[in-house]
Parts: structure tokens; C-alpha cells; sequence
């Protein structure tokens, strides 16, 4: 295969990360995973990282010269342009560490850092449910709640690039405090996190123990109303503010329980008188368990918005 069909994605999250070889098309060709486990310190871990790297694209037998690039998605923040991560919660040990130039220098290749969300969002843009559509809302129920928002493919970036957060769209003004400095987010009534901390006093497991009960148990019913509830409130004011084309609902909770939220959100959004919302398509997330890394190599294949170094 030449160059441009060719790239590295990487998919970093807090416990796991993940490497794959995937095409032109979308495909994954060789995979790896390893344990993150970011406070062993950086130097460790990133190479191990570049050693993965090596792994996929000898399983893939395809050269370094075959491959246009490699991307990585990573749990947030991070800085896209400096090329560096600030997650001292989820990632401790790497707080402002540059991922990109040491494996930019390993494999003499183009090396692109962005948000896991937003690079999945770019996966589902090429590859997946949100192909051709723009603006492009992806949103991930999962542990929490995560999403980008995409202009004709493009990531949408707030003042110093940063990535909005749309988990925290307040959805009740006097719910619960949020560490974001408000009340009542999105993501206190709709992530797996918020879902089984409710759950939790009426003996329910986690999240999906909730869910499994909601057709027979009042009180796992309401904490999945309020869930629905939050994700409908959020989603009219992302129609209202962005005005996408297509909502791509992903994640855990997204996909396994996709019809309950996007049937909800369709029901509500047919009311409204300020847009075409017969316009407004809701729809499944495509790319499954491997959205992490084929997001991440379809940041390879696109070019960037901004330089990748100040
Ligand atoms: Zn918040």
C-alpha cells in the first residue's frame, strides 16, 4: 500500500491504550493494547508506546515508509498545537509532557494530537455514521459525557483551540453542584458514573444494572427518565446554539440503549419552531469498540487545521 493509505491510530485512555494499523478505508489491519498506567512516568510509557507502534506495523507487515501518519487520540485536555497532555487526573505523571515530537523523531513521520472525542468524531466523519454531514454534533454517553462538534469535517475549536465541553450544558439550574462550577450538567444525570451513583442506594450494582431494571423497578425507572430527560434538554439547546445536521450518539450507554435517547430527542425536537428539525438527523455511532483508534489514524489521513508546533 503507499503512504497516503496507510496510518498509525492510537487511542490513550486513562487505564488502557490501544494501537492499530488501519487503511485508506477504515480497516483495521493489526491491533495491540496495553495498560496505560501513565505514572510509571512518561520516558516508560512512551516507549513502550513507539514498541507497540513497531508491533502493529510488523503484524500488518506494512513499513513506516507505508504509512502517512500517525494520530492519537487522548483523554483530554490536551494542547493539539504543542503537541503536549494535561490530564494530571486521569493521566498523572504526564502533566505538559510533548508526545508528539519524540514519536515524530522515532518514526519520521507526521504526528497528530488531538482530544479523543473530537478524534472520534473525525472517525465517524470519515468512516462512519456521520459521513458527509456538517455541522456534525458527536456525542458520547459513557462513563461521562463527551462530545465535539465538527464544520465540514473540521474540528470546531474554542479560544485557544480548546475543546468544548458539552457535558457540562446545563440542563437544571438548581440540580447537583458539578466540578465544572455550576449546576445541574448534563453529564450529573446521563453518564454511567452519574447513573450508578444514583443507582447505588436502591442496591443497584452499576449503570447497567439500572438500565436492566427500569421496565420493572420505579425507582431504577426514574434515574433512566432523568437520564433521558438531561440528554433531551442538552441536545435542544445544542440544536438551538449549533443547529447540526446529524447528532451522532455514541458510547456505552449511546449505543446500547440508542433508541430510548434518540427516540426522546426526535420526540422533543419535533415541537420545536425555531428550526427545520425534520432536518436534524439523530443516529447510531458506527465505528464500535474500534471508534478509539480509527478516529486517531483518521487524523493522520486529514490534514491538520493548524500548524502541529507553534
Ligand atoms: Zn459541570
Amino acid at each position: 500500500m503507499s503512504g497516503n493509505e496507510t496510518a498509525i491510530g492510537v487511542d490513550i485512555g486513562g487505564t488502557k491504550t490501544a494501537v492499530a494499523a488501519v487503511d485508506g478505508a477504515g480497516r483495521v489491519h493489526a491491533r495491540t493494547s496495553l495498560e496505560t498506567r501513565s505514572e510509571r512516568g512518561f520516558a516508560t510509557c512512551r516507549d513502550e508506546l513507539a514498541q507497540s507502534i513497531r508491533g502493529v506495523l510488523k503484524e500488518a507487515k506494512w513499513t513506516v515508509d507505508a504509512c502517512c501518519g500517525i494520530g492519537i487520540g487522548c483523554a483530554g485536555p490536551v494542547n493539539p498545537t504543542r503537541g503536549t497532555i494535561h490530564n494530571p487526573y486521569t493521566l498523572p505523571g504526564w502533566d505538559g509532557e510533548d508526545i508528539v515530537t519524540p514519536l515524530r523523531d522515532a518514526f519520521h513521520l507526521a504526528v497528530r494530537l488531538e482530544n479523543d472525542a473530537d478524534a472520534a468524531a473525525v472517525g465517524e466523519f470519515q468512516f462512519g455514521a456521520g459521513r458527509g454531514a456538517s455541522p456534525l454534533v458527536m456525542v458520547t454517553l459513557g462513563t461521562g459525557v463527551g462530545g465535539a462538534v465538527l464544520v465540514s469535517g473540521r474540528i470546531y475549536r474554542g479560544v485557544q483551540g480548546e475543546h468544548p465541553e458539552l457535558g457540562h450544558v446545563s440542563v437544571q439550574p438548581d440540580g447537583p453542584e458539578c466540578y465544572c462550577g455550576t449546576r445541574g450538567c448534563w453529564e450529573s444525570f446521563a453518564s454511567g458514573t452519574a447513573i450508578e451513583a444514583a443507582g447505588e442506594p436502591f442496591g443497584f450494582r452499576d449503570s447497567r444494572a439500572v438500565f436492566a431494571a427500569a421496565a420493572k423497578d420505579a425507582n431504577a425507572a426514574s434515574i433512566i427518565r432523568r437520564a433521558v430527560h438531561a440528554t433531551v434538554m442538552a441536545a435542544w439547546t445544542l440544536c438551538h446554539t449549533i443547529l447540526p445536521q446529524r447528532i451522532v450518539l455514541g458510547g456505552g450507554i449511546g449505543e446500547g440503549h440508542f433508541e430510548v435517547f434518540a427516540g426522546a430527542i426526535r420526540q422533543q425536537i419535533s415541537r420545536a419552531t425555531q428550526f427545520a428539525s425534520e432536518r436534524v438527523e439523530i443516529v447510531k455511532a458506527r465505528l464500535g469498540n474500534d471508534a478509539g483508534v480509527i478516529g486517531a489514524a483518521a487524523l493522520a489521513f486529514q490534514r491538520p487545521t493548524r500548524p502541529e508546533t507553534p
